[in-house]
């Protein structure tokens, strides 16, 4: 924190009369894969999914939030981590604001997904951790981007899976198996979810 002399600054609105009046309740629900395991597939289909059914959602984007919020962020250890810490300072707002938050961003380190978490849960927020898990080598036989092929063949460095760690998360809320589930199933998983936590009301 570097500014001190500063206060926040509370709305005419609380958060349950804002939810209720809009009927709708906000959430983060967060991908997490390996590259091209399908998390911006899967992010891109629920969102979609869920507007459909009139439901407010709203997806950010690993790639896209790097062209503009944290387009002066590379791929270090430190940028990586002000990459998600941004990300899911983000999304808690848009939580906060009534809307089903969806993110797609590889977020290898569990450190910095369980910062995510802490700041959902410190104001009361749902923090659906949803891994994406893929075996690496199906990733890299689809390798949408042609990324795991530079990464192999030396062109780009510190590529996650290739020559960078993927830590795992040990208890997600949801885990999908991209290579045994089509793009259909994962987005129903996911919808029952948000249904069994009450996110979102079953006939939806
Ligand atoms: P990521 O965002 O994790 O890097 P992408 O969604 O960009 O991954 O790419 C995943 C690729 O895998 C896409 O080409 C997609 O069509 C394919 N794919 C195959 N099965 C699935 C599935 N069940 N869920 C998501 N993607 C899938």
């Amino acid at each position: 924190m570097k500014a001190t002399n500063i206060q926040w600054h509370a709305g005419l609105l609380k958060r349950g009369s804002r939810w209720k009046r809009l009927g709708r309740k906000g959430c983060t629900i967060w991908l997490t894969g390996l590259p091209a395991s399908g998390k911006s597939t899967i992010a891109a289909a629920l969102e979609f999914a869920l507007v459909m059914r009139g439901i407010h959602a709203y997806r950010l984007d690993g790639d896209n939030v790097r062209h503009g919020l944290n387009s002066n962020l590379g791929f270090s250890r430190r940028d990586r981590a002000e990459n998600i810490r941004r990300i899911g300072e983000v999304a808690k707002l848009f939580a906060d604001s009534g809307c089903i938050t969806i993110t797609a961003f590889i977020s290898p380190y569990i450190a910095d997904r369980e910062n995510i978490r802490r700041i959902h849960k410190e104001t009361d927020l749902a923090f659906l951790e949803v891994f994406v898990d893929c075996p690496i080598r199906e990733c890299m036989r689809r390798d949408p981007k042609g990324q795991y092929r530079k990464a192999r063949a030396g062109e780009i460095k510190g590529f996650t899976g290739v020559d960078d760690p993927y830590e795992a998360p040990m208890l997600p809320e949801l885990v999908i198996k991209t290579a045994e589930t089509d793009v259909g199933e994962c987005v129903q998983a996911c919808l029952d979810l948000l249904a069994s936590r009450k996110l979102i009301a079953i006939a939806e």
